[in-house]
Formats: C-alpha cells, sequence, structure tokens
C-alpha cells in the first residue's frame, strides 16, 4: 500500500470507527481491514471505539512511511 491518507468513519453496520481511503467516493466503501460500509452510513467522526485491525494496518504503514531507512528491526 502506497502512502496514502486515511479518513475515519464511523461504520453504523458494526459502530467502530475504520479507516477508509480518502478519496473513496463510492456508493460502498471499504476499509484497509476490508471492514464494507454504504457511504451515507459512515459519517466521519474519530469519536467511538476504533477498529484495531485498521488501527494496526494504518500504524503499520505510518511506521514505514516515517522510516523508510529503518532496516534495523
Ligand atoms: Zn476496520
Amino acid at each position: 500500500m502506497e502512502a496514502a491518507r486515511w479518513t475515519w468513519r464511523l461504520s453504523a453496520y458494526d459502530e467502530r470507527v475504520h479507516a477508509f481511503p480518502s478519496d473513496e467516493r463510492a456508493s460502498l466503501i471499504e476499509a484497509v481491514c476490508t471492514h464494507t460500509v454504504p457511504y451515507a452510513k459512515a459519517p466521519r467522526t474519530h469519536s467511538g471505539p476504533r477498529c484495531v485491525s485498521c488501527l494496526l494496518i494504518v500504524g503499520d504503514v505510518l511506521t514505514a512511511v516515517d522510516n523508510p531507512g529503518d532496516k534495523s528491526r
């Protein structure tokens, strides 16, 4: 995955805040954890329990972006 930007949205399906690609404009959008929800049922928010899978995936990508030369791990 490239250095994308995410929008955190609250899914009305499982009531968790997932990370969706910021440029997602389809009627059915897919979070980075592959959870899908209709665009209209996923308002932007940072409040609510966050999806742990999305947190881990986004955190992993951000770490890779922030430390491109870090091969010591
Ligand atoms: Zn998720």
